[in-house]
């Protein structure tokens, strides 16, 4: 090797290095202050597990040579097709603040930390779970997802979804056949057809998961506490890096875990805590700040409306008709139909979700989270924030990067934001 290969060598890996530390510094801390969070049962270990192996140890997931990873950049890329082709889906959407450092100097100031982060990994190539993917799916619902795909084609073997825009039946076809394309790249992958009967034990699987997902909802919603939104935050975010049927089998054991303590009356916290529901841009792991402040300032994460949150694993798919196109048709509506994300152009949708979401969860307060340069999420605010002023329920809007040069101010709007909160209802009713 020549002199001047080896010098550039020898400075990639150094920077590789760095990359690698400064990150695993991040997703130590985070996790270290989410374990400190008291309440979380035993059976979260597996979830953290996950977390840490990801983002602290960057290892490669422990999944068999012969199954192909397939790399998904939003919930409404069906994981269900992936499943049924013989392949492994993983979320790539990242809250990596050393990957958006990186990125940032890279994609123009005014786009997301999403964008940023993506690009950062892109270009350090320091995450196996990237590296590992063999395709990557990216459904296009806004223009930093179509950056993304533009970034990742000509890099990697990438499949683009077109999302429609609206909810009609005929948007419902058109992502039909946007399906039936994204198997054919699919099958392609694996070698593998996808045939009735591995699309419906896919369904069955992702089902499991949506059922236990369910059972563990409504011990959420109860009074008193039996889980904080953080823990469930984490729970929901490993599932990214995890099979559906293993981890809907973890999830069962935190219901199980959960039900004990209703049975023992030992609920985390008999406290009246002031109920906080996160709604907005995406939080994801180690970008957990917010929910990490509400609970440390006082407050419980009760209820959480994001995609990479609660909201993303909600809603079961639904066969109507049972046949194979019946199987797939189910899988567009479900992706479509229910989704409240605002890359939908009218989504009244989400006002009648959240609105709902308040009443079960008792709600008292609500955080609107937008990323800097999310507009969809910010466009949506002042709707939301003038509907709930008529409920009286007070709204305060966060907007963050991926960096912790805003934490000291975020602290201070929370802890004052939870201070209201308990002021609007009487001291009496949060006293220890
Ligand atoms: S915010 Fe919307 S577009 Fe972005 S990943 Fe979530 S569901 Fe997909
Ligand atoms: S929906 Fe928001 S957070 Fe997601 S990629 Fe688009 S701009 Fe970024």
């Amino acid at each position: 090797m020549e002199e001047k290969d080896r010098k550039t060598s020898d400075k990639e890996a150094r920077m590789k290095e760095r990359f690698q530390r400064k990150s695993s510094y991040t997703s130590i801390r985070y996790l270290r202050r989410m374990k400190e969070l008291s309440g979380a049962p035993e059976e979260m270990t597996r979830f953290f597990d996950i977390l840490d192996k990801v983002y602290t140890k960057m290892e490669r997931l422990d999944i068999p040579e012969d199954i192909p990873m397939v790399g998904t950049y939003c919930v409404m890329a069906p994981q269900e097709l992936v499943y049924a082709a013989g392949a492994q889906p993983v979320k790539l959407c990242s809250g990596s603040y050393t990957a958006f450092s990186v990125g940032d100097d890279k994609v123009p100031r005014d786009a997301c930390p999403l964008v940023k982060a993506v690009e950062g990994f892109q270009s350090t190539d320091t995450m196996p779970l990237y590296r590992d993917c063999r395709l990557m799916v990216v459904p296009i619902t806004c223009d930093c997802k179509k950056k993304i795909a533009g970034m990742l084609s000509g890099e990697r073997e990438l499949v683009v979804l077109h999302v429609p825009v609206k909810k009609e039946d005929e948007d419902i076809e058109q992502y039909v056949e946007e399906l039936y394309l994204f198997m054919e790249k699919l099958e392609d992958l694996t070698g593998k057809r996808i045939s009735y009967d591995s699309l419906a034990g896919a369904i069955r699987m992702t089902g499991q998961a949506a059922y236990e997902l369910s059972r563990f909802l409504s011990l959420k919603k109860q009074m008193p506490y039996l889980m904080r939104g953080t823990h469930s935050m984490a729970m929901m975010n490993a599932a990214a890096y995890m099979n559906a049927g293993i981890w809907a089998d973890q999830v069962r054991g935190v219901n199980d875990a959960l039900e004990k303590r209703v049975r023992l009356k030992k609920p985390f916290t008999k406290r009246q805590l002031p109920r906080v529901m996160i709604t907005g841009s995406p939080i994801i792991f180690p970008n957990i700040k917010i929910p990490l402040l509400i609970e440390e300032m006082g407050g419980v994460v009760a209820a959480d409306e994001t995609c990479m949150g609660e909201r993303g694993m909600s809603d079961p798919v639904v066969p109507t008709d049972e046949s194979f196109d019946g199987l797939v048709r189910a899988l567009a509506v479900r992706a479509i139909r229910p989704c409240s994300c605002p890359t939908f152009a009218d989504n009244k949708q989400r006002i009648y979700r959240i609105r709902q979401m308040i009443r079960d969860y008792q709600i008292e307060g609500l955080v609107y989270h937008v990323l800097r340069g999310c507009l969809v999420y910010d466009f949506e605010y002042k709707q939301i924030e003038e509907d709930l002023g008529r409920l009286g329920i007070p709204v305060i809007r966060l907007e963050t990067d991926y960096n912790e040069e805003d934490i000291e101010q975020l602290r201070i709007r929370i802890e004052a934001f939870i201070e209201m909160i308990k002021l609007q209802k009487g001291p009496a009713q949060h006293r220890v």
